[in-house]
C-alpha cells in the first residue's frame, strides 16, 4: 500500500498525526506539502505576515523531524487541486491521507481534490483532528446546531471519549525509490517579500511541546484566577500551536485534564470548548465568515470614519487598554483575550465601525489568526454573534483596565509614553492634573464613553426595532 500523506498547514507535527500513523502501519509513505499560491504568492503572503512566519518555522521543523525519522518532506509548488491529483497519478499512490479542514475554503478544495482522485481510482481519506469531536457531531436533542455555548459545552463534554494520543512513530519508511519530483525548498520570509519579526513566538513542534509543558507546570495552577489579567502571563499561549497543529487539540486536552488543578484546570478545558464551539459553528454555518449570525443585524448602520479607524489601528484612541491592544497586535502578533474583547467592543460599539473591519485587521496580524475563532470572537463582541452574549453589553475600557490591569503594567508596556503617568490615572490619563499631563504626549479620548454608549444603544435599538427581533432595554 502506497500512501501520500498531505500535510496542509493545520497539522504540522509528527505526534498524534492520524494520517501519518495510518500510512506507516500499512506500507510506503510519501509526505507532501503543497505551496499553494492562494497562501504563498508574495502578494497573498503579505496579507498574513505573522501567520506566515509561524507557518514557515513550523514547516522547517516538520521537514527536520521527518528527516530524523528516515523520510523526506516533498515540497511542491502549485494549486493543490491540480498538484495533488497529478502527483497521485505520477507516483502511483493507492490513497491520499489528510486531516479534515472546517473552513469552507478547505472543504471546497477537498471536494474538488476528492472528485479528481475518485476519477483516477485513488482513495482520499480525511481524518478528524482539527477539533476534539467531529465537526457537526454535537447537536441538540432536536438535531439542530447549538446556538448557545453553555449547552453546547455540556453536550460536547458528555460525548468526549478521546482515543489515546498517537505516539510518534519510532521510524518512518524511506521515500520509495521510484519517486522523482520537481520539489523546491521551503521559501524563506525574504523569498516572500516579508521581513522576519523577532518578537513573534517561534513556530515548530518542539517549541509547542515546551510551551505546553511550561503551562502545565506553572500557570495552569492559577489559570482560573489569572486568565483575565492582561498584565500577567496567566494563559497558555498555545493558540498558534492549535491553529497550525504543531500540537493536536487532543494532546492539549489530555495534558490539561491530566494535570488536575480543580477549578483552574476545568476552566482551561472550558476555553478549549470555546474553540470547539467556534469550529462547529463554522462547520454548521459557513456564512459566519460573511454575515452576522443574528439576521436582525443585517444592514446595521455602521459608520464610516477614516480618522477613528486610523486611531484604533495605530493605538491612538486615548483609551490606554484599547491602545495597548492595538500596539501589541502589530508588535507581537498576539493580544490577550480580555484586551481582544475590550478593543473589539470599542471598535464596534464606541466607534460604531463595522466588526468586519476589525475582524480582517486581526486576521491579518494575529499569529493565531483563525477563521472560525476570529469571526466568532468578533461577532460575539459586536453583539451580532452566536451565544447568549447580549448586544447591549458595552465594555467600559476604563473599568476593564482598572480590574484586569490594576497596576497598569500592561498599559505601560505597550504605551510607553504613559510611563510617567501615576498609576491612579493610568487608565484615564485625561483626568490627571494639568501639571502631570504635560509630562506625557498622549491623545485625549477620541470619543466620550457615556456619549458613545448612548449612541450605540440608540442606534442598535432603532435598527433592531426596525428589523424585528430587537431586544430593547
Ligand atoms: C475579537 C476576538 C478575536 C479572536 N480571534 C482569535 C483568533 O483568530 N484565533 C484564536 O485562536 N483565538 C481567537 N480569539 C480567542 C482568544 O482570544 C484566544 O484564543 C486567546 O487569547 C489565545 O491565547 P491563549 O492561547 O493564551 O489562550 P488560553 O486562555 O490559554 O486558552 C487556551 C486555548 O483555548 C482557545 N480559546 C481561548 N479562549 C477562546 C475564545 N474566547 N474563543 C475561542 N477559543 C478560545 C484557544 O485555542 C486557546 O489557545 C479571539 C477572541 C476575540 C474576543
Amino acid at each position: 500500500m502506497r500512501s501520500l500523506v498531505w500535510f496542509r498547514g493545520k497539522d504540522l507535527r509528527v505526534a498524534d498525526h492520524g494520517p501519518l500513523t495510518e500510512a506507516v502501519a500499512s506500507g510506503e509513505l510519501i509526505p507532501l506539502f503543497v505551496l499553494d499560491p492562494f497562501f504563498f504568492d508574495p502578494i497573498r503572503a503579505r496579507e498574513l505576515p505573522h501567520r506566515m512566519q509561524f507557518l514557515l518555522d513550523s514547516l522547517g521543523s516538520l521537514e527536520a523531524r521527518l528527516a530524523d525519522l528516515g523520510s523526506r518532506l516533498l515540497v511542491v509548488p502549485g494549486r493543490s487541486v491540480e498538484v495533488v491529483p497529478r502527483l497521485a497519478a505520477e507516483w502511483k499512490v493507492d490513497r491520499v491521507l489528510a486531516h479534515r479542514w472546517v473552513e469552507p475554503l478547505g472543504r471546497e478544495r477537498d471536494r474538488r481534490v476528492g472528485e479528481a482522485l475518485g476519477r483516477q481510482g485513488v482513495e482520499f481519506q480525511l481524518f478528524e483532528g482539527e477539533t476534539l469531536l467531529p465537526p457537526g457531531s454535537v447537536r441538540t436533542g432536536q438535531d439542530r446546531m447549538f446556538r448557545v455555548f453553555t449547552p453546547f459545552a455540556r453536550a460536547a463534554g458528555a460525548r468526549l471519549d478521546l482515543e489515546p494520543v498517537r505516539s510518534v512513530p519510532s521510524s518512518l519508511p524511506p521515500l520509495p525509490r521510484d519517486i522523482a519530483a520537481m520539489t523546491v525548498s521551503i521559501p524563506s520570509m525574504e523569498d516572500l517579500g516579508l521581513t522576519r519579526n523577532p518578537a513573534l513566538q517561534p513556530g515548530g513542534e518542539p517549541h509547542a511541546h515546551s510551551r505546553l509543558q511550561s503551562f502545565i507546570k506553572g500557570p495552569i495552577t492559577t489559570y482560573g484566577a489569572d486568565r483575565d489579567r492582561m498584565d500577567l502571563p496567566g494563559t497558555s499561549r498555545l493558540s498558534a500551536d492549535l491553529k497550525f497543529g504543531t500540537l493536536s487539540v487532543s494532546t492539549v486536552w489530555r495534558a490539561a485534564a491530566g494535570a488536575g488543578q480543580g477549578d483552574s484546570g476545568r476552566r482551561y478545558l472550558t476555553e478549549l470548548l470555546w474553540r470547539e464551539f467556534s469550529h462547529h459553528l463554522l462547520w454548521e454555518w459557513p456564512e459566519l465568515l460573511q454575515q452576522p449570525f443574528r439576521p436582525d443585524f443585517a444592514g446595521f448602520p455602521w459608520q464610516q470614519d477614516e480618522g477613528a479607524w486610523r486611531a484604533w489601528t495605530a493605538g491612538r484612541t486615548g483609551y490606554p487598554v484599547v491602545d495597548a491592544a492595538a500596539r501589541q497586535l502589530l508588535a507581537e502578533g498576539f493580544v490577550h483575550n480580555r484586551a481582544r474583547m475590550v478593543t473589539a467592543s470599542f471598535l464596534t460599539k464606541h466607534l460604531l465601525l463595522d466588526y468586519r473591519l476589525g475582524e480582517a485587521h486581526y486576521l491579518k496580524w494575529l499569529t493565531d489568526g483563525d477563521w472560525a475563532q476570529n469571526s466568532a470572537g468578533w461577532q460575539w463582541s459586536a453583539g451580532c454573534g452566536c451565544d447568549a452574549q447580549p448586544w447591549f453589553r458595552i465594555f467600559n475600557p476604563v473599568t476593564q483596565g482598572l480590574k484586569f490591569d490594576p497596576e497598569g503594567a500592561y498599559v505601560k508596556r505597550w504605551v510607553p509614553e504613559l510611563a510617567e503617568c501615576p498609576t491612579a490615572f493610568l487608565h484615564e490619563p485625561w483626568r490627571a492634573p494639568n501639571s502631570l499631563r504635560s509630562r506625557f504626549d498622549y491623545p485625549n479620548p477620541i470619543v466620550d464613553h457615556a456619549f458613545a454608549r448612548q449612541r450605540f444603544l440608540a442606534t442598535a435599538r432603532g435598527h433592531l426595532g426596525r428589523t424585528g427581533a430587537g431586544n430593547p432595554v
